[in-house]
C-alpha cells in the first residue's frame, strides 16, 4: 500500500503551527512514503475580505520547502503544493499566483460563501438559524463551487467538495446532506472531467469524509479517474489521518488507482 498525505498545512498557513520538516517526520514516523505541503493562498488577507498586498511574498514558504528538504534529504518523497482558493477575486488570485515557485500540486478550494450574496463570508463562521437557511448556504456554496469547476485556472483537483457539511454538522449541530443536490454535483463533476482534472477524498481528520461514498461512486461512474487523498492536518498528530481506512473506501467505490503528483502531473498507485 502506497501511503501519501496530499493535505496538509504547516506554520506558512496562517493556521497552522509546525514547521514542514516536523510535518514530514511525522508521515515518515507513521509509515508514509510521501507527503505534500499544500498551505493556504488566497487573493485576501486572512480572516478578512480585503484584497491581500501584491506582489505576493513567497519567500517564507520557498524558504520553509528548502529547509524541510535540507533536514529531511531522500527519507521521505516531498512534493511543494499548495491549497488555493481563488473565487473571492480571480484576476487578484492570477497576480498573487505571479512569481510563484513550480508547484507540483494545487488543491483548488471554496472555502466561502459568494461575494455578492453572502459577503464572501466564511463557512467556518455561518451560523445558520434553521435548516431552511442552510440549505441556502450549500446552493450558493454549491454555486460557487459549479464556477471554480468551469474555471481554466491552475489547480489539478477540487478540494473538500462538501465542505459546508463539515462545519454545519460538527459545529453548529446539523445533520445535513448534500442528498437534494444531484444535479448540482453531477454538473461539477463533469466540469472537472472534461478539463482532466480530478478531486480530492478529504479524510477530514477521520470525520465523514469530504466528500462521502454515494459522491465518490457518482465521480467514478462518472468517468472520474483523478483522485487524490489527504487529511487536511493542521498539525502532525493528524498527519495521514484515516488514509489508509479511504484507500479501502475508494477500492469499494470502484477506483482502481490513485495519484500523487509530480510538475503538476499525476502519477498512479494502485489502491
Ligand atoms: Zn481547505
Amino acid at each position: 500500500m502506497y501511503l501519501a498525505d496530499y493535505h496538509t498545512h504547516s506554520r506558512i498557513s496562517p493556521d497552522g503551527k509546525f514547521t514542514m520538516a516536523q510535518m514530514a517526520q511525522a508521515a515518515l514516523d507513521k509509515g508514509f512514503q510521501e507527503i505534500c505541503f499544500t498551505d493556504h493562498v488566497e487573493p485576501i488577507n486572512w480572516g478578512e475580505t480585503t484584497l491581500c498586498p501584491l506582489p505576493y511574498n513567497w519567500e517564507p514558504l520557498r524558504r520553509e520547502f528548502a529547509a524541510a528538504q535540507a533536514e529531511m534529504g531522500d527519507q521521505i518523497t516531498m512534493r511543494l503544493g499548495i491549497e488555493l482558493d481563488a473565487m473571492f477575486d480571480i484576476d487578484h488570485t492570477m497576480k498573487v499566483l505571479q512569481g510563484a515557485p513550480e508547484f507540483d500540486f494545487v488543491i483548488g478550494s471554496v472555502h466561502m460563501l459568494s461575494r455578492e450574496k453572502m459577503g464572501g463570508l466564511d463557512l467556518y463562521f455561518f451560523q445558520p438559524e434553521n435548516e431552511e437557511q442552510a440549505h441556502a448556504g450549500i446552493r450558493d456554496y454549491l454555486d460557487q463551487v459549479r464556477q471554480f469547476a468551469q474555471w481554466d485556472g491552475p489547480y489539478n483537483v477540487l478540494g473538500h467538495l462538501t465542505l459546508p457539511l463539515r462545519y454545519l454538522n460538527e459545529l453548529r449541530g446539523f445533520h445535513l446532506t448534500f442528498d437534494a443536490y444531484e444535479k448540482e454535483v453531477e454538473e461539477i463533476f463533469r466540469s472537472l472531467i472534461e478539463r482532466g482534472r480530478g478531486i480530492e477524498l478529504n479524510t477530514n481528520r477521520g470525520n465523514d469524509p469530504l466528500p462521502g461514498e454515494k459522491w465518490l461512486k457518482m465521480y467514478r461512474r462518472l468517468g472520474g479517474e483523478i483522485i487524490t487523498l489527504g487529511s487536511d492536518a493542521h498539525d502532525t498528530a493528524n498527519i495521514g489521518c484515516a488514509i489508509r481506512e479511504r484507500q479501502e473506501l475508494l477500492k469499494q467505490c470502484g477506483f482502481e488507482k490513485f495519484c500523487t503528483f509530480e510538475k503538476m502531473k499525476p502519477i498512479w498507485h494502485k489502491l
